[in-house]
């Protein structure tokens, strides 16, 4: 879900798709909503020299989505070889089976039931691809299956649904904990500090430049809506939809179901912290 704060780490302006990286190519899904922004990201990704992309969020069951993808990728001269998942909700997972049937690629994820063709994805797999070096990283927190793909070639991240190009996202309680995401961020601060990721590639919205800037805005955005939630509770609101009405009087309606995902996913953290 968005916010009406533009996050630091200069999105990139101008319209979402096209190249990003030397190596990640985005291809917009024509799903806009509240929720998706201006639409899912589908990434292609491959070596420059090289005719095997890999894709990561096929996006939506959109036949013209899913040809324009396949049609991207082999007017760049690739051959789609493998299908990844960043996590299964279905804006980016609906659309990866029959973009499976199109290609004749496996679909690689951390659920089995997401899974086509074969093996999972295991935190720390490293996935190569005629010569592009992917790592996934374990940030589960949105939900209990998200992950990350490092691209340590191009000092980038693609992130799904854990960091967007703009606002925040939900955890989606019960699935989603707190307490994992927070260490999802973490996790995503090291990779800025210690292997010199930049650039955020995220399943929604544009691409971000400053990556320990984005992840520190949202470390710092989490700390103050629980804060907020713990304020709510002491001033008695004690019902999620109370302390969403106290709390998210800024975000717009719309996204007050989903932020009601996001207080239960607080209030968890709070009570098994013994904090209210
Ligand atoms: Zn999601």
């Amino acid at each position: 879900m968005t916010s009406a704060t533009e996050l630091p780490g200069q999105p990139r302006t101008g319209p979402i798709g096209g190249p990003a990286t030397p190596r990640a190519t985005c291809v917009l899904a024509p799903n806009p909503s509240a929720m998706t922004l201006d639409g899912t990201n589908t990434w292609i990704l491959a070596e420059p020299d090289s005719s095997l992309a890999v894709v990561v969020d096929p996006g939506p069951l959109d036949e013209g989505h899913l040809a324009k993808v396949v049609a991207t990728a082999e007017a760049a001269g690739k051959r789609v070889a493998l299908t990844l998942l960043t996590h299964g909700h279905p804006d980016h997972s609906a659309g990866a089976a029959r973009f499976a049937e199109l290609t004749g690629t496996r679909v690689r994820a951390l659920d089995p039931a997401l899974r086509l063709g074969g093996e999972g994805l295991g935190v720390g797999d490293v996935i190569t691809m005629g010569g592009l070096e992917l790592h996934v990283v374990a940030t589960p927190g949105h939900t209990g299956d998200s992950l990350c793909f490092h691209l340590p070639a191009d000092r980038a991240v693609l992130t799904g649904d854990t960091v967007l190009g703009r606002g925040t996202t939900v955890v989606a309680h019960p699935e989603g904990r707190l307490g994992d995401y927070l260490d999802s961020l973490r996790r995503l601060r090291s990779l800025a500090v210690d292997e010199g990721v930049t650039t955020v590639l995220p399943g929604h919205g544009p691409v971000l430049d400053d990556a320990r800037g984005a992840v520190e805005y949202y470390l710092a955005h989490r700390a103050k809506r629980l804060a907020q939630v713990e304020t709510a509770v002491e001033n008695g609101h004690r019902t999620a939809a109370e302390v969403v009405a106290a709390v998210y009087a800024d975000v717009d309606r719309a996204l007050w179901p989903a932020a009601e995902l996001s207080v239960r996913a607080q209030l968890d953290y709070l009570e098994g912290h013994g904090l209210i």
